[in-house]
């Protein structure tokens, strides 16, 4: 059979569909994950809502050779680090509201003390 891989280790035959050489225990290949179109929307929802949790896919699969997976590695990783830059930018609007309250109730504070 053509399509019988052979173990880069110890030459054992490996069937195609193999992911680890039953002999060794070392892997027969590169295992690429199918990621299909509802799979990628997944990875992007969680890398922009979920913000960390995104990491976990985009670190694993910028490390495989194939370029597509690659790519939604890059993509998941920049949503990601969009989604911390918009977190901070709410929080940075956060704070400036929470501080003009502040603001707002010792102004309050100091009429009625110019009032008493
Ligand atoms: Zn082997």
């Amino acid at each position: 059979m053509s399509d019988t891989n052979i173990c880069s280790t110890c030459h054992a035959m490996l069937q195609p569909e193999w992911y680890f050489c039953p002999h060794c225990g070392k892997p027969s290949k590169e295992q690429i994950p199918n990621i299909s179109f509802f799979k990628q929307m997944l990875i992007y929802f969680v890398s922009f809502f979920l913000a960390p949790l995104g990491l976990m896919w985009g670190i694993k699969f910028v490390k495989y050779n194939d370029q597509k997976v690659r790519i939604v590695g890059i993509i998941a990783i920049i949503l990601t680090v969009l989604s911390f830059i918009l977190m901070a930018i709410k929080f940075k609007g956060f704070m400036d509201q929470y501080r003009g309250v502040i603001n707002n109730i010792q102004s309050v504070n100091s009429i009625q003390k110019l009032l008493q």
